[in-house]
């Protein structure tokens, strides 16, 4: 390997999260949502790393599921979106996956393609996110309809639009509004994601479905909650150049910053190719040898550049830490405008993912 960029993965902090999560639900059962390459954390890694602990994994689609089959994972995996066409009801049912249907649309291809051995459905019901699902009217309608392929095992599953603001009363809409189906049919539940299970108690069901707290960081409003969680990416890059400006001098592309007095610049090599938030420009955090320093300039393609005057002794080959245990993702992700679950996502394939 040549560049020294790397997405460091905490399997320590994997466990550690998953294992808070779960004390906070312990009637629940906790799936971990591993969508997105877990949260770019890697699906097959993290699927490794709580294969002995999560009793079941939750990814957005299909391909993702195959992909965790190829690999040899062998436990219970939802698919959050159901299929997206009819083929991939074959694939579900071959491949032993359980498909979370929002529209009784899949559910006829699921009639057409396995009427005799359906795989594994859960309902989806739109308590107010209207994004997916089917109204509680529709859904008990379904069940009855559709009874030939549901089976008795089906969860009633629905998503919280704001969990994460625990002032905030559409969360208690939301809760009744499924409590009232949920009282009429019986069926076992999965309501809550992270933040729900962090500040909702009365959103945890039979299965609750967590990403990001498991991957370190706050997915509530309230500050507090960070420290309850230990991040589980340091993504880190090494300095590849040093050069001395006179004050006055710019930086980058667009000259976007210009030297107050003299100062030294590194050039790390890391870019928005790699995921770092183009966002984030002048002023924006990153650690030197483990001392804050802020960008300087525009981000670029592969490169970015940090104004280190303040931080002593700097050499080529030192590593920068763009997020991690000391620079959490959150105050990154309020630097480029946007939250930890983008930032996460993005690390692109050409950032190796390192175990450890
Ligand atoms: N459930 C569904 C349907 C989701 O779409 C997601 C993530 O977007 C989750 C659960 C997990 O959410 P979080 O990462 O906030 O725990």
């Amino acid at each position: 390997m040549s560049r020294q960029t790397q997405a460091i993965i905490h399997a320590d902090a994997i466990i550690h999260n998953f294992d808070y999560l779960c004390s906070l639900a312990p009637q629940s059962q906790t799936m971990v949502v591993i969508k997105a390459d877990a949260y770019g954390h890697g699906a097959i890694n993290v699927a490794r790393i709580l294969r002995n602990k999560a009793p079941a994994f939750a990814v957005a689609i299909t391909e993702e599921a195959i992909k965790l089959r190829e690999a040899g994972i062998d436990a219970p995996i939802v698919v959050l979106e159901g299929p997206h066409q009819e083929k991939e009801c074959l694939q579900a049912r071959d491949e032993n996956l359980t498909i979370v249907v929002h529209d009784t649309t899949q559910l006829e291809w699921v009639k057409r393609q396995t009427p005799t051995q359906p795989p594994g459905i859960w309902l989806k019901v739109d308590t107010g996110m209207h994004r997916l699902g089917m109204t509680p009217e529709d859904a008990q309608r379904a069940l009855t309809d559709y009874s030939q392929i549901i089976g008795d095992d089906c969860v009633l599953v629905t998503h919280m639009a704001s969990a994460d603001d625990t002032d905030n009363s559409a969360t208690a809409n939301q809760l009744d509004k499924f409590a009232r189906l949920v009282k009429q049919t019986g069926l076992a539940v999965s309501i809550a994601n992270s933040p729900a299970t962090l500040g909702w108690p009365a959103s945890h069901g039979n299965w609750n479905r967590v990403g990001l707290g498991v991957f370190g960081s706050n997915p509530m409003h309230d500050a507090s909650y960070l420290s309850r969680v230990q991040p589980a990416m340091t993504l880190r890059a090494s300095v590849i150049a040093l050069r001395h400006i006179k004050a006055g001098e710019y930086v980058g592309y667009g000259q976007a910053w210009q030297a107050q007095k003299d100062s030294i610049i590194a050039t790390i090599g890391i870019g928005y190719a790699d995921g770092y938030p183009r966002h984030c420009s002048n002023g924006t955090p990153v650690l030197v040898n483990g001392q804050r320093a802020p960008l300087a300039g525009r981000v670029s393609m592969d490169m970015l550049t940090v104004d280190v005057t303040e931080v002593g002794q700097v050499q080529i080959g030192d590593f920068v830490e763009l997020w991690g245990e000391k620079l959490r993702i959150d105050e990154v992700a309020a630097c480029a405008g946007t939250i930890s679950y983008e930032l996460m996502t993005r690390v692109s394939p050409r950032v190796p993912r390192v175990v450890r």
